[in-house]
């Protein structure tokens, strides 16, 4: 938790309904209302790196961030913890110290959204007004709409676990550690989830632990995945099939989990080419990935979002098809890329560029590409490195086959991506690959 001395309220202000708000004294924090240039909601991956960029550029206390939480998470490294790769303390800092110096953060949720009127409502029951606002609210993990899944994750040493959530992380590597025979089952929803590869990431790290421990003859490995697909870019998918042959994974498409029934230890999954066809399958271990939705705040103000909930950009500018004053970055974002903390860093210039011509009231020159990656991480010393754009084309940064596993490519996802999240990206520093790309495009063409 923050201390509250460092947000220089005291309990008893908090405790009266004083908002927290840093970089402010006590007696300049009004009630009920703010007002700001930029409004920025959700100061996750996409939300700290642009309040880091836009107050860097207007300068100080004219950028708000709302976001509720203590602690902001690197979640790639979640899937590193379920591997007993790293730590869950390695995995975040606190938000007092990641987000900008020279924005206000409001340790309150968005709970309204009002466009028409350029204000929202916090949870605190502040209303806040905007000149600009950008919207960073990211994903909401729904493992409620799966019955039994939540009382399933809450047994003791259960069998049960999620790399998606820290709630749940620590319980995949205990479940590695504990099965010793059996079905080991791995899930991927029919919904849009954040880092699409990462539910068979810990598929192939599974599999590779079981090796390791002597166990995998007794242990089948199935993942049963939503889609049609087990890659959505036919480059790596085509890289990725003989691995799961190679391995003996069995990989069933189309297949959703629906329920779980965690005191026979079976899994029900339905068909989704076969309406009514369900089927029980029973488990030593489960690996769910959650259905996910933008959160329920956001996908309730119709004016703004989409119909699948998802704020309703122009998928080059970022820029709200009808609210020219919002704009949006991230997961949370109804642009048609893959989600992902590396498309929210090659989102962030284009973002930043636009809104600053936004509120110069010039025209919007700046456009996003799609770009997507996504270490594929396929055991505790190998990862493929996949990285495509809007039409699913690889859109690769190094001179070498990336579709190829390679542990200098597992080196860099599991020991400089953290530092580059925290040390360039969250600061406003890392525009994303495209620089890099650009630069090492000349070996590629000697490579030819
Ligand atoms: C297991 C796992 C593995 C992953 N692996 C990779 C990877 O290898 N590579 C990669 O690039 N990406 C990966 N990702 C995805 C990456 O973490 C996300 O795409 C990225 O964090 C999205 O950034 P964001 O800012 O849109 O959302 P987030 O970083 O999720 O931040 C959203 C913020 O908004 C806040 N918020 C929510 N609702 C409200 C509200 N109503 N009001 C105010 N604030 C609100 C939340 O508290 C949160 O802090 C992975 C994710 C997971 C879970």
């Amino acid at each position: 938790m923050i201390s509250y001395s460092s947000l220089r309220l005291s309990k008893s202000q908090i405790a009266r309904g004083w908002c927290v708000v840093r970089n402010l004294s006590a007696s300049q924090v009004h009630l009920d209302k703010h007002e700001c240039k930029v409004l920025v909601v959700g100061g996750g991956a996409g939300g700290c790196a642009m309040a880091a960029k836009l107050s860097s550029k207007l300068g100080s206390n004219k950028v708000i961030v709302l976001e509720p939480a203590d602690k902001h998470y690197y979640q790639p490294m979640f899937t590193l913890i379920g591997g007993g790769m790293k730590r869950l303390e390695q995995s975040y800092k606190l938000m007092a110290d990641v987000l900008p110096k020279k924005a206000k953060w409001l340790r309150e949720k968005a709970v309204e959204f009002d466009p028409d009127s350029n204000t929202v409502k916090t949870s605190g029951g502040n209303t806040i007004k905007y000149d600009m606002l950008l919207i960073a609210t990211g994903l909401q993990l729904n493992y409620n709409k799966i019955p039994g899944l939540v009382d399933a994750l809450s047994v003791p040493n259960g069998k049960v676990g999620s790399i998606y959530s820290p709630l749940y992380v620590d319980r995949v590597y205990d479940c590695l550690r504990n099965i010793n025979d059996g079905n080991a089952i791995f899930t991927f929803p029919s919904s849009p989830v954040k880092c699409p590869g990462a539910p068979q990431k810990i598929v192939y790290i599974s599999e590779h632990y079981f090796r390791k421990m002597g166990k995998r003859n007794n242990i089948n490995v199935t993942y049963n995945t939503a889609l049609p697909v087990l890659f959505g870019v036919k480059h790596y998918a085509d890289a990725l099939w003989p691995i799961v042959k190679q391995r003996n994974i069995t990989v069933n498409t189309r297949r959703n989990l629906i329920e779980v029934k965690a005191a026979q230890d079976i899994a029900i999954f339905e068909n989704l080419d076969k309406p009514g066809e369900r089927f029980e399958e029973k488990y030593s271990m489960l690996h769910v990935c959650p259905p996910m939705s933008a959160p329920d705040e956001l996908a309730k103000c119709t004016k703004l979002v989409n119909e699948a909930g998802f704020v309703d950009v122009d998928k080059s500018t970022m820029q709200h098809l009808k609210y020219k004053n919002v704009f949006a970055i991230g997961d949370c974002s109804a642009s048609p890329n893959s989600k992902t903390a590396a498309s929210a860093a090659a989102q962030s210039p284009v973002v930043y560029r636009n809104m600053i011509a936004a509120l110069k009231g010039k025209s919007l020159k700046s456009s996003y590409d799609g770009y997507a990656s996504c270490p594929l991480v396929t055991g505790y010393n190998t990862c493929i490195l996949a990285e495509f754009d809007y039409s699913l084309t690889p859109l690769e940064t190094f001179p070498v086959a990336q579709n190829k596993e390679r542990y200098s490519m597992f080196f860099m996802k599991k020991d400089l991506m953290p530092i580059l999240y925290w040390k360039m990206m969250l600061p406003g520093y890392w525009n994303g690959p495209a620089l890099m790309r650009n630069m090492l495009s000349i070996f590629k063409s000697k490579q030819k």
